[in-house]
C-alpha cells in the first residue's frame, strides 16, 4: 500500500466508525417515531412524523452502503419509499404496519457486512432470491421443453427467460446480461450446432458466465466439446430439472462468499486498527477487542472463524486468554493465532502447547498477513462446513440447527421481538422410494432444501433435521407472515415435476410453525411446531397449520 493508500484507508476508516456512531444515534430516534406513529390518530401529526421519518430515512439510505451496509442500506429506501406512499394515502392499518416495519429496522445489530474501508464496490454480492432475482436466459427450441424448464426455475425463485432462437438469445443478452445461461447443444435451422453458438457468444461476454447445457447426446465427444467451451454443466434428455437446479444453487452459492470473520485482540489499538484495515481491504470482515473480559460477548455476537491474538498483554496473557476460550466446546474449531513480537522458539512452542494453532512474529508484512489469517480462514470455513453441514442437502445438522433455532430465539427475545420455527415433512415420502428409488428420492430432497434456500431470507436458517424433516427459524417474524410464505413455498412445491426414468411425479409437504415469546425455549418451540406438523399430517397432507399456543 503506498502512503497516499495508507491516508485514504485512514480516512475511511474515521469516517466509517463515525458514520456507526451515527447509527447507534439515528436509530433509537427512528424508533422513538414509529412509537410516535403508533400512538397518534391526529392525521396532521401523522404527516409530520412521516415527512421526518422519510428525510432521515433517505439520509441514512444514501450513506449506509457506502460504509459496507449495504443491506441496511436497502432496507432503508424500502422504508423511505413506503413513508413517500403513505405521505400521500395511508389507512390506518398501513400506518401500524409502517410503523411496526421501522421498529424490526430499527432494533437490529449495527454490524456491517463487508469492506468498511474500501465502499460498496467490494460489498458482498447477496443472491438470495427473496432479495435479488437471479435472472437466468433459456436457449432451447423445443417449445414444451423450454417452458417446463422456466416455469420449474420460477418455482425456484430464479427470474427466467426463455427464447427459441439463437437470435432472440443474442438480442436478450445484447439488451441485458444474464446470471447463467442454459442451452441446448442442438439448436435451430439457422444455427444448429448449440456448442459451436455458445463459443461464439462466450468470446462476446465481457465476463464469463456460467453456462448449463441440455443435449441429446451424451457420448464422450460431445461432453469434451462442451468442455472445451467451457460449459459448467453437462445434462442429458430427459433432463432431471433437479439436478439441473443443484448445479445452479452451486455455482451460485460459491460466487456469494460471505466475508471470512477476523477477531483481532491486541491491547495496542494502533496495531489492530492497522491490522484492521489492511485485513478488511482484502475484503474480511474485522472486529477488534481490547479488554479480554469482554471476550465472551464478542465470540457470541459476532462468531469469529479465525482469531489473532497477541500475546502480551496486562491483563491476562495471550495464552491465558487462548485457554479460555477453549473451555467453551462450541469454539473448539475458531482457529486461535498468536501475533507476538515473540521470536524465541521455545517461547512460542510453550504458548502453543497451552491453547493456539499458529504463531505469526511481529512485525508482519501486510501480504504476509492477509496470506496466513486467509488460509487459516478458509480452512476453518470448509471445515466447519464440512462438520455441521448434512453432505446431501448442505443444510445444517440436527445439532446445529437446534443450536441456531435457540441463538435467534433469544436474540429476538431480546430485541422484544418474535421468531416462527418451522417443521416440515414430506408426505407419503416411503411411497416415492418405493416406486422410484432410493437415488431418486435424494432428488427430491435435494430439491426441497434448494427451493427453501432460495425463497427464505438471508437472516432465515435452515436445517435437515432428520432423513425427510427440515427445520427453519424465522427470526423477526410473525406466525401470519411465515405461514404465508411456508404456504407460497408449499404450493410451489408441489409444482415442481421430478422425472423417473420416462414419468414425471410430483411430491408435498406439510409443515407446522410456532412463534416465540418471551418465555419460549428452542426445545418446546420445535415440539411445538412438531404438534402443529403433524396435525397437517391428520388433516390430509400438503398444508400448513400454526400451533394455537
Ligand atoms: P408421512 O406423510 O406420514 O410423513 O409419510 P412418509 O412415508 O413420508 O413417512 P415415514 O416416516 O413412514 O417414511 C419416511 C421415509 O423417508 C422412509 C425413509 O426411507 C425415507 N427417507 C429418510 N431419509 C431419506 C434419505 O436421505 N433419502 C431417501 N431417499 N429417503 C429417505
Ligand atoms: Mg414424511
Ligand atoms: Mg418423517
Amino acid at each position: 500500500m503506498t502512503s497516499s493508500d495508507d491516508e485514504l484507508q485512514q480516512l475511511l476508516l474515521t469516517l466509517s466508525t463515525q458514520f456507526r456512531e451515527r447509527l447507534e444515534n439515528e436509530l433509537p430516534e427512528l424508533r422513538a417515531l414509529a412509537q410516535q406513529l403508533l400512538l397518534t390518530n391526529d392525521a396532521a401529526v401523522q404527516q409530520l412524523i412521516l415527512q421526518g421519518m422519510r428525510e432521515q430515512l433517505h439520509k441514512l439510505a444514501g450513506a449506509a452502503g457506502t460504509f459496507g451496509y449495504s443491506d441496511l442500506g436497502a432496507q432503508a429506501r424500502a422504508l423511505e419509499l413506503s413513508s413517500a406512499e403513505l405521505l400521500s394515502t395511508s389507512t390506518e392499518a398501513q400506518l401500524q404496519a409502517h410503523a411496526q416495519a421501522l421498529q424490526l429496522f430499527s432494533q437490529q445489530d449495527c454490524i456491517p457486512q463487508a469492506n468498511v474501508c474500501s465502499g460498496p464496490s467490494t460489498a458482498p454480492h447477496t443472491n438470495n432470491s427473496s432479495e435479488v432475482n437471479r435472472r437466468i436466459y433459456i436457449l432451447e427450441p423445443n417449445q414444451q421443453l423450454g417452458e417446463n424448464l422456466h416455469s420449474t426455475l420460477q418455482n425456484f425463485g430464479y427470474a427466467t427467460e426463455h427464447f427459441r432462437t439463437s437470435a432472440a438469445l443474442q438480442a436478450a443478452v445484447n439488451r441485458q446480461l444474464p446470471d447463467a445461461l442454459i442451452i441446448d447443444s442442438h439448436l435451430d435451422e439457422e444455427n444448429p450446432d448449440g456448442l459451436a453458438f455458445i463459443r461464439e457468444l462466450a468470446a462476446q461476454l465481457p465476463l464469463p458466465l456460467p453456462l448449463l447445457v441440455i443435449s441429446q447426446q451424451q457420448d464422450f465427444d460431445t461432453r469434451l466439446r462442451a468442455v472445451r467451451v467451457g460449459v459448467a454443466g453437462f445434462f442429458a434428455k430427459p433432463v432431471n430439472f433437479s439436478a439441473l437446479e443443484g448445479r445452479l444453487d452451486n455455482i451460485f452459492v460459491q460466487q456469494r462468499g460471505e466475508p471470512y470473520r477476523v477477531l483481532i485482540i491486541d491491547d495496542d489499538l494502533e496495531l489492530s486498527k492497522r491490522y484492521r484495515l489492511v485485513l478488511n481491504n482484502a475484503g474480511m470482515q474485522i472486529e477488534t477487542l481490547s479488554q479480554p473480559q469482554n471476550i465472551d460477548e464478542v465470540m457470541h455476537r459476532f462468531n469469529p472463524e479465525v482469531v489473532l491474538l497477541d500475546v502480551h498483554m496486562p491483563l491476562c496473557s495471550g495464552p491465558e486468554l487462548a485457554q479460555i476460550i477453549r473451555f467453551n466446546d462450541a469454539w473448539l474449531r475458531v482457529p486461535i493465532i498468536y501475533l507476538s513480537a515473540e521470536s524465541d522458539i521455545s517461547n512460542q512452542i510453550k504458548a502453543l502447547l497451552k491453547a493456539g494453532d499458529d504463531f505469526v512474529t511481529k512485525p508482519i508484512s501486510d501480504n504476509a498477513l492477509v496470506a496466513s489469517v486467509f488460509a487459516r480462514a478458509q480452512r476453518a470455513r470448509l471445515l466447519s462446513t464440512a462438520l455441521s453441514r448434512d453432505s446431501l442437502t448442505g443444510l445444517l445438522k440436527h445439532a446445529d440447527i437446534k443450536e441456531q433455532i435457540a441463538i435467534e430465539v433469544e436474540r429476538t427475545a431480546r430485541r422484544g421481538s418474535s421468531a416462527c420455527v418451522v417443521m416440515l415433512d414430506l408426505d407419503n415420502f416411503k411411497q416415492v422410494n418405493d416406486r422410484y428409488g432410493h437415488a431418486i428420492g435424494d432428488n427430491v430432497i435435494r430439491a426441497l432444501s434448494n427451493l427453501l434456500r432460495q425463497r427464505l431470507r438471508r437472516i432465515d436458517s435452515l436445517g435437515r433435521y432428520g432423513g425427510e424433516e427440515f427445520t427453519v427459524v424465522l427470526p423477526d417474524c410473525k406466525l401470519a407472515q411465515a405461514k404465508n410464505i411456508l404456504d407460497e413455498i408449499r404450493q410451489r412445491f408441489a409444482e415442481l415435476p421430478f422425472m423417473a426414468h420416462d414419468t414425471s411425479f410430483n411430491v408435498t409437504f406439510s409443515a407446522g410453525i410456532a412463534q416465540s415469546n418471551s418465555q419460549s425455549n428452542a426445545n418446546q418451540l420445535i415440539e411445538l411446531a412438531d404438534q402443529a406438523m403433524y396435525a397437517a399430517k391428520k388433516a390430509g397432507r400438503n398444508q400448513v397449520l400454526c400451533s394455537p399456543a
